[in-house]
């Protein structure tokens, strides 16, 4: 893919991941259509992009959770830019908390994990995942440009305890390269890859958002022994463009997670 011609749309661009993808891919010359529901957030991103010389970008604020909103990005890119060559649907939230929550001493119930916080984190990070590719996907099998679409799952994926909501999201984002790559090789839509990614702790503002212990103890299974810069998932998405060999696939980033537990001798 020819980086310095492609149009590269992004959610969640408003901050961490979202907002390093769209510096590195501006940084490269393509031109970014960048969408958040956070209005500050897209101007303070906007405005980081200009004062790096980066000027071919249009910002969108838009709830990637709600169908209409979806057509109405996805409208407005091409209306700007005519077509759209990589997706990368970052927009995501976490809302931890347990199932049940018990009193040590009486065993009773003291809190549970609230429906509320079940359904907004389900209907961002899964339905509305689900909307930004089957809406940008349906122009780009239509237009015929080279494609790529790379949702974003999670090392988390592999249930983390604390995240019921957000694991069970993210382990059915992993499923979309393999499902949607086989219904294109089905329909002949041989001009779109799908490859996602599950990063492992990255530093965003959404991990700042979690228990500051239960982070320290999830480094010390990390390899690499520090957080991901964002920078490196942005780096990782540039390979997968230009390496077609990758399809139909969610790739890890983690630095290495060990979640075996014990010692070996
Ligand atoms: P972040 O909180 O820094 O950024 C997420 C952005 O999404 C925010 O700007 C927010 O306003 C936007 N957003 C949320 N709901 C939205 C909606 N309905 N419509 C439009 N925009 C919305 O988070 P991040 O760490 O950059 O995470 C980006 C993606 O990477 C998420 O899908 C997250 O699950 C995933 N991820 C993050 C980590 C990590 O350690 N940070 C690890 C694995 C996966």
């Amino acid at each position: 893919m020819d980086l310095k011609n492609a149009v590269v749309f992004v959610t969640g661009a408003g901050s961490g991941i979202g907002a390093a993808i769209a510096s590195h891919f501006g940084r490269l010359g393509s031109s970014l259509f960048l969408v958040d529901r956070e209005q500050d957030a897209l101007k303070n991103a906007g405005n980081f992009l200009i004062s790096i010389g980066v000027k071919n970008f249009e910002t969108f604020a838009a709830d990637i959770s709600q169908e209409l909103d979806s057509k109405k990005m996805v409208n407005q890119a091409i209306k700007r830019f005519g077509k759209i060559n990589i997706v990368i649907p970052c927009a995501g939230l976490i809302r931890d908390g347990l199932l049940l929550n018990l009193e040590k001493e009486t065993k009773k119930v003291k809190s549970k994990l609230s429906f509320d916080d079940w359904q907004d984190v389900l209907n961002v990070n899964l339905n509305g995942t689900f909307l930004t590719v089957r809406d940008c996907a349906e122009k780009m099998a239509e237009g015929g440009w080279p494609g790529l679409i790379v949702p974003i799952s999670s090392v988390n994926k592999a249930g983390q305890l604390g995240q019921l909501n957000y694991s069970s999201s993210k382990i059915a984002i992993s499923l979309f390269p393999k499902v949607i790559i086989g219904e294109f090789l089905l329909k002949k839509i041989l001009n779109i890859r799908v490859v996602g990614i599950a990063p492992g702790y990255t530093r965003t503002p959404m991990l700042e958002k979690m228990n500051q212990s239960v982070l320290d103890s999830l480094l010390k299974t990390v390899h690499l022994n520090r957080l991901i810069e964002p920078s490196e998932i942005a780096k990782l998405i540039e390979h997968i463009s230009s390496n077609e060999a990758l399809n139909g696939t969610t790739v890890e980033i983690t630095g290495g997670i060990c979640h075996a537990h014990g010692v070996v001798k």
